[in-house]
């Protein structure tokens, strides 16, 4: 049973913080709630006041200006998978929230809401990270930008320190001539693997890439070094560059076992399905 909990409905960032000023330890931020009246009816999560940031305006906005797609932190998922905005100018994200649960998680949940709680076990943020992706968090006092990297701090932990509100996703275009791919597995609704590609090819060479794994371990990274490694190579190579790349792989990933997937099934099929979405985006462009 959910405990009875007092609702405060901000409809200004400065409002929202003041709220999680004043009630401190008993006020938890409320989006969709997807997450978290699941935590508080299993008793897994205290809390005596639910702060709902959905009635602030600006953190339902989409909107692309100079080549940066700026999505608030109240979007669900369902409205960017469904957005033309979106599938144009990241096709692989529109695809990635399509695939999110079902569709009433779709419909209730929030970008804002599931990078906030940072389940490794997510589809969004894979995705983001190719697109080099930054964040707006703010509070009363004033706001700050960083990349999503940096705001995934570890396993449900980021950036966000007590006052703090998520309040933007900015996601820049991805370079001119790369197409993209996300490609999930999945037994159940939440993914047991994530993979984003980002390539150019030139002279059929890959002449730029981006690489991106999430799920696997505590969460979601880009993978500089074999990027670097790929980079002038043909696709061929390049997909037996990600085949020996197991070590690397490990060591960067820090698979886990968990009720997802083995730490062995998760990164052997990491370099299986690395290697074959990485061949289908230099050959079918975004798929
Ligand atoms: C059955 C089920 C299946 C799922 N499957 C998938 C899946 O396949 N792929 C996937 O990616 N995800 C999956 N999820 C996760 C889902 O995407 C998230 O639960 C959802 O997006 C969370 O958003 P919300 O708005 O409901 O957040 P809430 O539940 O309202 O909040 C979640 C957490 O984030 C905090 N928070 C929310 N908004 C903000 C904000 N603006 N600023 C700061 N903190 C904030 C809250 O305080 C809370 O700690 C699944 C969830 C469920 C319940």
């Amino acid at each position: 049973m959910l405990q009875s909990l007092q609702l405060v409905q901000p409809t200004t960032v400065h409002e929202a913080s003041q709220a999680l000023a004043d009630y401190g330890e008993k006020a938890r931020i409320y989006a969709g709630g997807a997450e978290l009246l699941l935590l508080l009816r299993n008793g897994m999560l205290q809390s005596e006041v639910l702060v709902d940031v959905k009635k602030i305006e600006r953190l339902h906005r989409v909107a692309l200006a100079d080549g940066v797609l700026r999505v608030g932190a109240c979007v669900t998922h369902h409205a960017l998978a469904s957005s033309e905005l979106v599938r144009e100018h990241a096709p692989a994200l529109a695809y990635a929230e399509s695939q999110v649960a079902n569709i009433r998680v779709r419909n209730q949940g929030t970008l804002g809401g599931n990078l906030a709680f940072n389940d490794p076990h997510s589809d969004p943020g894979t995705v983001l990270l190719i697109h080099n992706a930054s964040v707006l968090v703010g509070n009363d006092k004033d706001e700050r930008r960083m990349a999503l990297d940096d705001f995934f701090v570890d396993m449900y932990a980021t950036a966000l320190g007590p006052g703090d509100l998520l309040l933007e996703i900015e996601i820049p275009a991805l370079p001119a001539g790369m197409t993209s791919a996300y490609q999930r597995l999945h037994r159940y609704q939440r993914p047991t693997l994530g993979v984003a590609v980002g390539a150019r090819m030139s002279n059929e060479a890959v002449e730029d890439i981006r690489l991106a794994v999430g799920c696997v371990g505590p969460k979601a990274l880009r993978l500089t070094e074999l990027e670097t490694k790929i980079i002038g190579t043909k696709p061929g190579d390049a997909k037996q560059i990600v085949a020996e790349a197991k070590e690397y792989l490990r060591d960067v990933l820090l698979p886990v076992d968990d009720l997802l997937g083995s730490e062995a099934y998760k990164l052997y099929m990491t370099g299986v399905m690395l290697g074959d979405t990485l061949e289908q985006t230099v050959q079918n462009g975004n798929i």
